[in-house]
C-alpha cells in the first residue's frame, strides 16, 4: 500500500504522517484553555475547533463534548469504537484529496497550529494512578546479577507474574520539564549513620507506558483477551531513578523515594491502531503462564528505541543505547489483566509503565545501572564518560517504527538534570 498523503506538508522523516495521528493536549501561546489535538507533520490539529465546526459527524462523536475538555480522559473513557470513528474522520479530513479543510483558509487558521512556534504541549491526560512493571527479562536478570549475584538472578515469582510497584502520579511530568537531583538516604559506610545528601547514582530508565482507556468496576477483573480494548496507546517514559536511595530503602516494601521525585512522558500518545502494522509475536513464555494470563494473541510491537545524552555546555547529543519494545517478556495486555485480577479498578488515564526495556546485549541495556554495571565501569558519552548522570546532562529518548514509505514515531521524551539547590 502506498503511503497516505495529506494536504498538510509532512516532511519524509516526520514521525507524524497521516498513518500515525497521535493524540496530545496543547495550549496556544496566544492564550485559551488547554485542548486536545493530533499531530500531523509539524502541525497540531485542534480537535476542539474541528468539533466546533461540526466535522465529527459519526454517531459516537457528533454530539460529544469529549474534545472540548482540557484533557483526553473523557475521550479515553469512550473506548475503541469512538477511537476508530475519530481516526477514520481525521484521516479523511486531513487527506490530500478532501477539500473541506484543505480549501477553507479561515477554518485552517482556526484548526492548524505550527507546533514549534505557536503551541505549548501539556500532559495529555489527568493521571489518577501510575503503576510501574518490571517486564524485561534482560533487565531483571542484570539487576538480579548486580545486586544478588549470578546464581539464580531472577526470582522465581518473576516467571509467573508481571511484577510491579505503585508509582507516584503527582510527579509525572511532560517531556521538557527539568528534573532536580533528589536528596535522600543511602547505605551507611562501615560503622557510621546512613549517607544523607544529593543522590550520587542518578539514572534514567528507558521505558514505555500504556495509557488506560475505559476502566473496570471495583471487583470486576478484565479478561486478558479483552485487555487490548482498555488500552488507548503508548508513550515514551523516563522513570528517573536514584539507585543509591533505592538500594537502601527498598527492603521489604519496594521502591519509594528513589523513584517518586519525577517521571517524564512524551507528549503524544501513539494509538494501538496506528501501531497495528508493527505488531509482532512476543517472546515465548516458559513456564506457561496461569490461565488468567494466557492470551490468545500474545503480541508486542516492533518499536526501536534510542537514548541520547547531551552533557552540559555541548551542542551535540550522543547515542548511549538502542533497545526495542519487543524485548518485553510480559505484554501490556498481560500487565493490565494481572493488575485487575484481584478486583482492583483501573481508571481512564491511568499510566502503566513497562519497566526498563533492556535487550540481550551490552549495547541494548536500558539504564546506566546496567550499562556501567552499577558504576563499576565507565560509559563513553562523546569525549567524556559517565558512571551515573551528572548535573546538566540532558537525557532524550526517541522511538520510530519504520513502515513501507512512512513512519509511526513517538517524537521525543527529554529532561535535563538540575543540581540540587541547597
Ligand atoms: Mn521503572
Amino acid at each position: 500500500m502506498a503511503p497516505l498523503r495529506s494536504f498538510v506538508d509532512v516532511p519524509p522523516e516526520s514521525h507524524f504522517p497521516l498513518e500515525n495521528l497521535p493524540y496530545g493536549v496543547f495550549r496556544s501561546i496566544s492564550g485559551g484553555d488547554p485542548r486536545p489535538g493530533v499531530a500531523i507533520g509539524d502541525y497540531v490539529l485542534d480537535l476542539s475547533a474541528v468539533a466546533e465546526a461540526g466535522l465529527f459527524d459519526g454517531p459516537l462523536l457528533k454530539n460529544s463534548s469529549c474534545f472540548s475538555q482540557t484533557s483526553l480522559n473523557k475521550f479515553l473513557e469512550m473506548g475503541r469504537s469512538a477511537w476508530e470513528e475519530a481516526r477514520l474522520t481525521l484521516q479523511k479530513l486531513l487527506s490530500a484529496d478532501e477539500p473541506t479543510l484543505r480549501d477553507d483558509e479561515k477554518l485552517r487558521e482556526k484548526c492548524l497550529f505550527p507546533v514549534q512556534s505557536k503551541v505549548k504541549l501539556l500532559l495529555p491526560m489527568v493521571i489518577g494512578d501510575y503503576t510501574d512493571f518490571f517486564s524485561s527479562m534482560h533487565h531483571a536478570k542484570n539487576c538480579g546479577t548486580i545486586f544478588r549475584g549470578p546464581e539464580n538472578p531472577i526470582p522465581q515469582n518473576w516467571f509467573h507474574l508481571p511484577i510491579a510497584y505503585h508509582g507516584r502520579a503527582s510527579s509525572v511530568v511532560i517531556s521538557g520539564t527539568d528534573i532536580t537531583r533528589p536528596r535522600g538516604q543511602a547505605y551507611p559506610a562501615a560503622n557510621s549513620p546512613p549517607y544523607f545528601g544529593p543522590s550520587k547514582k542518578l539514572d534514567f530508565e528507558l521505558e514505555m507506558a500504556a495509557i488506560v482507556g475505559p476502566g473496570n468496576e471495583l471487583g470486576h477483573p478484565i479478561n486478558v483477551n479483552n485487555a487490548v480494548d482498555h488500552i488507548f496507546g503508548l508513550v515514551l517514559m523516563n522513570d528517573w531513578s536514584a539507585r543509591d536511595i533505592q538500594a537502601w530503602e527498598y527492603v521489604p516494601l519496594g521502591p519509594f523515594l528513589g523513584k517518586s521525585f519525577g517521571t517524564s512522558i512524551s507528549p503524544w500518545i501513539v494509538t494501538l491502531d496506528a501501531l497495528a502494522p508493527f505488531a509482532c509475536e512476543a517472546p515465548k513464555q516458559e513456564p506457561e503462564p496461569l490461565p488468567y494470563l494466557s492470551e490468545a494473541r500474545h503480541v508486542n510491537y516492533d518499536i526501536p528505541l534510542e537514548v541520547y545524552i547531551k552533557p552540559a555546555g555541548l551542542e551535540h547529543q550522543f547515542l548511549v543505547t538502542k533497545s526495542n519494545f519487543n524485548h518485553l517478556y510480559w505484554t501490556i495486555t498481560q500487565q493490565l489483566a494481572h493488575h485487575t485480577v484481584n478486583g482492583c479498578n483501573l481508571r481512564p488515564g491511568d499510566l502503566l509503565g513497562t519497566g526498563t526495556i533492556s535487550g540481550p546485549n551490552q549495547e541494548s541495556f536500558g539504564c546506566l545501572l546496567e550499562l556501567t554495571w552499577n558504576g563499576q565501569k565507565q560509559l563513553s558519552v562523546g569525549d567524556s564518560s559517565r558512571n551515573f548522570l551528572e548535573d546538566g546532562d540532558e537525557v532524550t529518548f526517541t522511538a520510530c517504527c519504520k513502515g513501507d514509505g512512512y513512519n509511526v514515531g513517538f517524537g521525543i521524551c527529554t529532561g535535563k538534570v538540575l543540581p540540587l539547590s541547597s
